[in-house]
């Protein structure tokens, strides 16, 4: 009789406080660009698949228009994933993929770091990552 009472009385509290925390339980983390401040929802890690790897860590979520069974029935592979960004090996600051804003060449570089050490970097590289941010500029500002 008395653990019959005392099984309602807990079922009640159950429901009426929720104490789960949901931070804990989404795996998913915020990603902000350093650069542009993009921000997103991301996963967090080294993406390893069936057909390729990233070699340090980036930000990546599983792409949003390949239903999630479809990938179940087979092995992920990269072109499931969208990788969203990384972190600049020099200055270890969050950055998307934007051209505008991040390069990969043999690691990611952001383009504050790609400018700034400009000589450690083939013409190519920095000429690319000054007009892709001379580009991103032109479009913000048109926006505004
Ligand atoms: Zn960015
Ligand atoms: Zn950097």
């Amino acid at each position: 009789m008395m653990s019959e009472e005392v099984g309602e009385g807990s079922k009640e509290a159950e429901t009426g406080e929720e104490t789960e925390d949901v931070t804990q339980l989404n795996p998913f983390i915020q990603f902000e660009c350093g650069i542009c401040g993009m921000k997103e929802n991301t996963l967090h890690g080294n993406l390893q698949v069936s057909d390729g790897f990233f070699n340090c860590p980036v930000f990546f979520v599983r792409d949003p228009f390949i239903p999630y069974t479809r990938v179940r029935a087979r092995k992920p592979c990269l072109a499931d994933f969208l990788v969203l960004g990384g972190t600049c090996s020099m200055c270890e600051r969050s950055v998307c993929i934007d051209k505008a804003c991040s390069v990969y060449f043999g690691a990611r570089f952001c383009a504050i770091c790609v400018i700034r050490e400009r000589r450690r970097f083939p013409e190519k590289v920095v000429e690319a990552t000054l007009k892709a941010q001379a580009q991103a500029e032109a479009s913000a500002a048109k926006s505004n």
